[in-house]
């Protein structure tokens, strides 16, 4: 377990057991699925300028004379080349700053999730690629209310969280949902998110304040009321805090009034005290917190016992994967398996899964991690 392992080829990342409980569906879509979503919605009637080279390529434009067959082949192998452009694309607004990355929410996702058949297909999708990518369970986190239509009332939010947990069934690994209040938002919403997590609380497992950080700093006040009364009824809470400011005081005074143990992202400064940080290094970097990733605070933070975990916080923006992220450390600060077996162990714990869930998960880490 102390073996050292860098320069490990991705395929070994993947292989390994991995538990995330820091991943935004609305930021993990696949390019590909994203495209066929958008052809169904129309190329021009979109909001969005798409590159002509990106349309041509996903209508299989050129060769009209080749046979059958070959056409086939040829439209499929030019469609995976439109995903990586569009991929690229994507992820180029979503650089350099926080509210960047927000608005490529906006502008490239939000369109496509306010019909509900997509909602299920991309969850759906997204369980599967987090499979393939080794994880053992996940925790994936929406904000309901960004579903509900162009309008905001063509869909309930009974509707969105019956799309969404149709997306869960037949997942082969466990799987909770995070309902996010956002903090451009006000108290009367997060009362409503509030009773929508705890009225879906079999799948649901804890609620969130997500979005601007920058914009809307600190424990927002109009958001503790809604946090409590979800933990009143039994589910965990979480807070995006500390990515893109300094800890305060009053942060401090705020989580340990509520009983707050989990911080998305939660990196800077050195107040972390005992809570679990949600970690999110190739985020991070895309969105400017740390200039490179050797610059990220994730190694001396974990060195001095704060209880890290290591996660995407999405996969389509970063262009990142899991098990990229694991790689990247592995390479960046020299991570051994004892030390990713740790950080899993602790997500595991801070997980929302029940207490049988989690000691099976425990055991399937130590046995994985063992053979290393
Ligand atoms: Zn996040």
């Amino acid at each position: 377990m102390t073996m050292n392992l860098k320069n490990k080829p991705l395929s070994f990342w993947r292989r390994l057991a991995k538990a995330q409980i820091h991943e935004h569906i609305d930021c993990s879509l696949r390019p590909y699925s994203m495209l066929d979503m958008w052809s169904k919605v129309g190329f021009e009637t979109s909001k969005l300028t798409f590159p002509a080279e990106i349309v041509a390529l996903w209508q299989g434009q050129g060769k009209e004379n080749l046979s059958a067959e070959k056409r086939g082949a040829f439209i499929a192998h030019s469609r995976r080349k439109a995903a990586q452009l569009y991929s690229d694309w994507v992820s180029s607004y979503a650089k350099e700053s926080l509210n960047n990355y927000l608005a490529a929410i906006g502008f490239h996702v939000l369109p496509l999730m306010h019909d509900m058949d997509n909602l299920t297909r991309i969850v759906r999708e997204r369980i599967e690629d987090a499979v393939k990518d080794g994880h053992i369970a996940i925790e994936l986190r929406f904000a309901p209310q960004l579903h509900t239509g162009p309008t905001g009332s063509e869909n309930s939010l009974d509707d969105v969280m019956k799309a969404t947990i149709a997306g869960l069934k037949g997942s082969p690994i466990p799987v909770k949902l995070i309902v996010c209040a956002l903090r451009h938002e006000n108290g009367e919403v997060a009362d409503k998110l509030a009773d929508l997590a705890i009225k879906y609380h079999r799948y649901v497992g804890k609620f969130d304040l997500a979005a601007s950080e920058t914009t809307f700093p600190g424990v927002l006040q109009w958001w503790i009321p809604a946090a409590r009364k979800v933990k009143a009824a039994g589910l965990d809470l979480t807070i995006h805090l500390w990515e893109t400011n300094e800890p305060t005081d009053e942060d401090i005074l705020e989580l340990d009034a509520i009983g707050i143990k989990n911080v998305g992202h939660g990196v800077r400064g050195l107040r972390q005290g005992g809570r679990v940080i949600e970690v999110c290094l190739t985020s991070n970097v895309v969105t400017g917190q740390y200039a490179t990733y050797a610059d990220h605070p994730v190694d001396s933070h974990y060195r001095s016992g704060v209880r890290v975990t290591l996660n995407t916080d999405g996969t389509l923006f970063t262009q990142t994967t899991l098990s990229l992220e694991y790689q990247r450390v592995a390479d960046t600060f020299g991570w051994t398996a004892a030390d990713f077996l740790a950080v899993n162990i602790i997500a595991v714990e801070a997980s929302s899964f029940s207490a049988s869930v989690k000691r099976k998960l425990i055991a399937q880490f130590k046995r994985s991690y063992k053979a290393l």
